[in-house]
This record gives structure tokens, C-alpha cells and sequence, in this order.
């Protein structure tokens, strides 16, 4: 079936034998049962992280509306399996401490990433330590003890691209493709082995929900299941049931937004006070621009686009770089990252384009008349 249909059914399945439309929220913590011999092996299995089914004995092991999405979202990726974590760094730190668990603590990364994610892996705050790399020299930069290569594509906040068929690795290659969604790319097609998605963006869709998923092999998923129930990050139930349904509507959101992205990029670079303009050749709702004068005051003058972090709302939201999603980089870092402080991000959301043009422009000519 195709990726459409498949956004609306997967996780689904069994919803009409149950006699469901909508699927059920299951805020069980615990799940009782007379038979504590067979509680006691399902345990024994969870403990190696196999996907126990049915009753998860514990809702820290695992939670049938979570399973759901998680069904689903392995389903778009094209894997085998996907497990489901509170946020996206919930979901990079158990991909992180797996790798770590088995002696492969040096990871090779390519910048620019996600602000937190260029600092958790390069602060060593989880006792892993960093190569930064570039697609070329990945190769090279491989060590024995290297656990994992993390690359970002279309990357955070550039929107540059990594050519994933192109890295030639032997060590499991991780994507970011939180800013492709599986409707634009999937990485697993393209060779990567691991899929890191913070679901709090699009796959959301709402700017309402926290929550982060790795779509995997079942080999992979099992350590991270382990290191999940282990320390505790999984995703809550309630935020299960919101990323099902916000999967039902990816494809259509992504395209509409990608529609009037593109109509907004080319205005953009037609501006006078607009001095670049950054969009992925595989499209999408982003766009970044540096504008001639002070990105603050562009920030300061919007009145409907929405002046926040984060992105993959149903809303249009903006944000600079330089002081929010990647503020916690060092200057340096984040400038040798392709990061001017000229730099904003728009996340383009499901307005019309005329109306987020009007407001564009106006916040725009502030900033030029700010220029003096
Ligand atoms: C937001 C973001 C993350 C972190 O996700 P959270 O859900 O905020 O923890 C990771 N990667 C990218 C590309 C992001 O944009």
C-alpha cells in the first residue's frame, strides 16, 4: 500500500475486530495477573528487550497505545521496528548509552546538528566522546570503540543535505530525519541503519505533544528497549495517541506546507533585505534566510507568524538560531557550523501564503528601516 494510505491504517489493524474507531488510550501503569510464574518469564524476556505483546506487566516495559504508534511510524520508515520515547533527546541519549553499553563510546558526527544534540554528544555529558567530521572524511575518522555515525539531513538549522547513499561506513550510521519525515525520505532506502525522529515536530503536527522515536532493526530496538525500561524515558500514553493521529494527516500537512515553503523561499530571495535563502533540494515546509539587517527585530515585528522555537506545527513559527535552538553551541562551534547570527529559521505551517507573505514583508521592512 502506499505511504498515504499507510499514514492513515498502520497501527490500526485491528481496531474494527475490536469494534474501535478511534484507538483506544490505555493509561494502565500497572496490568494484573493470577499467574506470577508466567509474569516472571514474560520479565525474563523484557529484560533482553524483546516486545513482550499483550500486557506489558509494567508501564515503564512498554504501553499498547505507544506499541500502536510505534507500529506505525516503523511501518513510514520502511523498518522493522521503532521504539518510542518522552522527547527526541530522550530518544538520541538511549541510541547513545546502547552503543556505549556494548564499550563504543566515540561517535563521528557531521555539523551542523540540533543545537542539544550538538551539545550532549560533544559535552561528553553521557561519558561518550566526539569526531567531527565531514561526509568525506567519515571513513577515516572511524575508530575501533566507534559506536555510532550521526549525521542530520535536511540538517537543523542550515537545512544543508548529507548524501546518505554515499556514506560508506562499518559502523551503524544514525539520521536525524526529523526534518525530512518519512513523506520526503527515508534513510533506511538510502542505507542508514538507524532513524531518529523528534516526534515533537511534525509528526505531532500540533505544536502539543513531547516525544522522540527510533525506527531500527529488531536487534537494535531490543537494546534500546532494554535501556528504556532501564532508565525510564518512554513516551507517554497520551502523547502515543496524539502521534498516531498526527501521522494520519503527515503526508497531506507535509505536502501543503512544502507548496507554500517553496512559493515563500523564492519571495524571499526576491527581497532587498534578504541576503540568502536556504531550502533542501528535497523540499519540505523549512526555510532558512539571512537577512541584510537585525534578525531580532524581524523576530520582534511578526504578528501572525508565531515567534517561538521549535518547528512541524500547523501554525508558522520563526525563530533565531543564534539565541534559541542552537544557543547552547559555543560561538565558535556554532559559526564553523554554518550558523551565522544573520540566520532565521521559519517552520511554514498551513496558512495561506499571501497572508504569510504580508506579514513577512512587513517584519522585513522594520528590520531594513532598522538599518538606518
Ligand atoms: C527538536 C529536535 C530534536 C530534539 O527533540 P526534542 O523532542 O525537543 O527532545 C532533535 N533533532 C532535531 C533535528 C530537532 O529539531
Amino acid at each position: 500500500m502506499q505511504l498515504n494510505t499507510r499514514a492513515v491504517h498502520a497501527g490500526r489493524e485491528d481496531l474494527t475486530d475490536l469494534g474501535l474507531h478511534a484507538a483506544p488510550i490505555d493509561l494502565s501503569t500497572t496490568y494484573p495477573s493470577h499467574d506470577s510464574h508466567e509474569e516472571a518469564s514474560r520479565l525474563d524476556r523484557a529484560k533482553l528487550g524483546e516486545d513482550l505483546g499483550g500486557s506489558p506487566i509494567y508501564g515503564r516495559i512498554g504501553n499498547p497505545t505507544v506499541a500502536r504508534f510505534e507500529t506505525a511510524l516503523a511501518n513510514l520508515e520502511g523498518a522493522e521496528a521503532a521504539v518510542a520515547f518522552a522527547t527526541g533527546m530522550a530518544a538520541l541519549s538511549a541510541c547513545l548509552l546502547a552503543v556505549a553499553a556494548q564499550g563504543k563510546r566515540h561517535v563521528v558526527a557531521v555539523r551542523p546538528l540540533y543545537g542539544t544534540t550538538d551539545h550532549l554528544i560533544d559535552s561528553g555529558l553521557l561519558g561518550t566522546e566526539v569526531t567531527w567530521s565531514t561526509v568525506d572524511m567519515l571513513a577515516d575518522d572511524v575508530r575501533a570503540d566507534t559506536g555510532l555515525v550521526i549525521v542530520e539531513s535536511p540538517a537543523n538549522p542550515t537545512l544543508s543535505e548529507v548524501d546518505i547513499k554515499a556514506i560508506d561506513v562499518d559502523v551503524p550510521v544514525l539520521v536525524d530525519n526529523t526534518f525530512a519525515t518519512p513523506v520526503l525520505q527515508r534513510p533506511l532506502e538510502l542505507g542508514a541503519d538507524i532513524v531518529l525522529h523528534s516526534a515533537t515536530k511534525f509528526l505531532g503536527g500540533h505544536g502539543d505533544v513531547l516525544g522522540g522515536v527510533v525506527a531500527c532493526d529488531e536487534q537494535f530496538a531490543r537494546r534500546l528497549r532494554a535501556v528504556r525500561t532501564g532508565t525510564g524515558g518512554i513516551l507517554h500514553p497520551l502523547a502515543g495517541y496524539l502521534l498516531l493521529r498526527g501521522l494520519s494527516t503527515l503526508p497531506v500537512r507535509i505536502r501543503a506546507a512544502s507548496r507554500t515553503a517553496a512559493e515563500l523561499a523564492r519571495r524571499l530571495a526576491d527581497h532587498p533585505g534578504v541576503s540568502r535563502v536556504h531550502r533542501p533540494s528535497i523540499g519540505g515546509p523549512m526555510v532558512s534566510f539571512e537577512v541584510h539587517g537585525d534578525p531580532h527585530t524581524v523576530i520582534g515585528a511578526v504578528q501572525l507568524i508565531t515567534p517561538a522555537v521549535s518547528l512541524g506545527s500547523v501554525d508558522t513559527l520563526i525563530q533565531h538560531p543564534g539565541s534559541l535552538s542552537h544557543r547552547v553551541m559555543a560561538d565558535e562551534d556554532r559559526r564553523g557550523a554554518g550558523v551565522s547570527d544573520q540566520l532565521l529559521r521559519l517552520s511554514v505551517g498551513l496558512e495561506d501564503v499571501d497572508d504569510l507573505w504580508t506579514d513577512l514583508d512587513q517584519a522585513l521592512s522594520q528590520c531594513k528601516s532598522s538599518l538606518g
